[in-house]
């Protein structure tokens, strides 16, 4: 019968001698369809790969309904063509890269089954990657405590550029990447699952990696800002070590961290409370469960260590430190001089430069402010100091020049100080 005369090898043999689809004319085109056959030519891709170099044409499509939609647009060329004997160059290759979609018709045409080859850019992991990592994200929010939550996604670079390569070769211009198709597609099933996407304040973002199907949580970064005060002289708050304390453990508890840094503190001395204005500080606590920051106002305590949360002290405590001043309070004594002596050469480092030699590192500030009161034996000062001075070396004259020592000749000690506050130099 004439209509089964082009399964004869001979009439497909001949049908394979027309010429090739020629890429020059696809310049000027750009037919999704001529172009996909081009692609197909040389690559072998799974339905979804296919799809994603065409993601920008058509609305409402999955980028495997696209890809199969294109596959059988060519199928279907190819199969007429044959039916008229006229089966061009490319269909054999076109056909086995186009895989299980076109088994059947390579069959009839060519009487074997093709060849099997994996996608190109995939290796045919996307499908099964998209239908078991949402269970996976899922499981992760959950885990974590969450609700909602954002896909983040990393794929294997040489995927990636395979991808790119590809769109480069063909010049094709409305592709999606598969990174971005990831995300989409991880991040709809998920919601499927009950959960709710929220891209700016998710409870838990998972990282999801491609091929390998891991899934993430990413611990994510809690800020609180806030005014420290404490009011026990035998502690301190180490910026070093700030977890070797009770106010930070109680932080850490609070927010189901793992870890914590701070930013804005200098030092905490111990001997010295901290009290009135406090010191503007921000804890950076990584790995919490919990997502948001206590509501200004809320006071954290522990062990005479308190927080007060405030948000605008995060701007304080990022300025910097050189613009920075300590207010102290300090009463002194000082064998052999006077209270009035005292006053006098406390006073009168108001103005002054000073250098200090503290702890192997050298530093210069100014004092701002000075100013005493005689209480019996004892002189009270008010001395407001750059933030890189010490108070207590100021006075006693260990590795600082001036001192209050070095003013009187005799040796000053303050034998009691208290911060009153770190202020900004505006
Ligand atoms: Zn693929």
């Amino acid at each position: 019968m004439r209509s089964n005369d082009f399964l004869r090898p001979a009439l497909v043999n001949n049908a394979l001698k027309a010429p090739l689809l020629r890429l020059s004319a696809l310049e000027r085109v750009a037919d999704p369809v001529e172009q996909a056959t081009a692609v197909l030519s040389k690559y072998p891709l799974c339905d979804r790969c296919l799809g994603r170099l065409f993601a920008g044409l058509g609305r409402g499509l999955s980028n495997a309904e696209r890809g199969r939609a294109l596959k059988l647009s060519i199928l279907m060329r190819i199969h007429a063509a044959a039916l008229a004997g006229q089966a061009p160059g490319y269909a054999k290759e076109v056909l086995t890269n186009m895989g299980q979609t076109a088994e059947g018709l390579y069959e009839q045409l060519f009487g074997s089954r093709p060849e099997r080859r994996a996608c190109y850019i995939c290796n045919d992991k996307l499908d099964e990657f998209l239908e078991s990592t949402p269970e996976k994200v899922a499981r992760a929010v959950r885990e974590w405590g969450g609700t909602t939550f954002l896909v983040g996604a990393s794929v294997d670079p040489e995927v990636v550029q395979r991808e790119e390569k590809l769109k480069a070769e063909f010049k094709l211009a409305l592709g999606e990447s598969i990174k971005s198709e990831i995300k989409r597609e991880v991040g709809k099933r998920a919601q499927a699952l009950g959960l709710r996407v929220d891209f700016a304040r998710p409870d838990v973002v998972v990282l999801v990696r491609f091929p390998s199907g891991d899934a993430e949580p990413q611990p994510r970064r809690l800020m609180i800002s806030g005014v420290y005060r404490k009011l026990r002289r035998d502690l301190s708050l180490s910026p070093r070590e700030p977890s070797l304390n009770p106010l930070t453990s109680r932080l850490l508890e609070m927010t189901q961290s793992s870890r914590v840094g701070i930013k804005g503190l200098v030092r905490d001395e111990r001997g010295v409370r901290a009290l009135g204005l406090g010191i503007p500080v921000t804890f950076l606590l990584g790995g919490s469960r919990v997502r948001s920051a206590p509501p200004e106002g809320t006071v954290i305590e522990s062990e005479g260590a308190s927080l007060e949360v405030k948000g605008d002290a995060a701007a304080v405590a990022d300025e910097d430190l050189s613009r920075r001043v300590r207010v102290y309070r300090c009463v002194i004594y000082a064998e052999g001089a006077s209270p009035a002596e005292v006053k006098l050469a406390a006073e009168s480092l108001k103005g002054r430069e000073a250098r200090q030699k503290v702890m192997g590192r050298t530093v210069s500030g100014v004092v701002r402010e000075a100013a005493c009161n005689i209480v019996g034996d004892l002189v009270e000062c008010l001395i407001s100091l750059d933030e890189k001075l010490y108070v207590m070396e100021l006075v006693s004259g260990r590795g600082s020049e001036p001192s209050l020592s070095g003013l009187l000749g005799k040796e000053a000690t303050c034998v009691e100080a208290d911060l009153l506050g770190v202020i900004s130099l505006r």
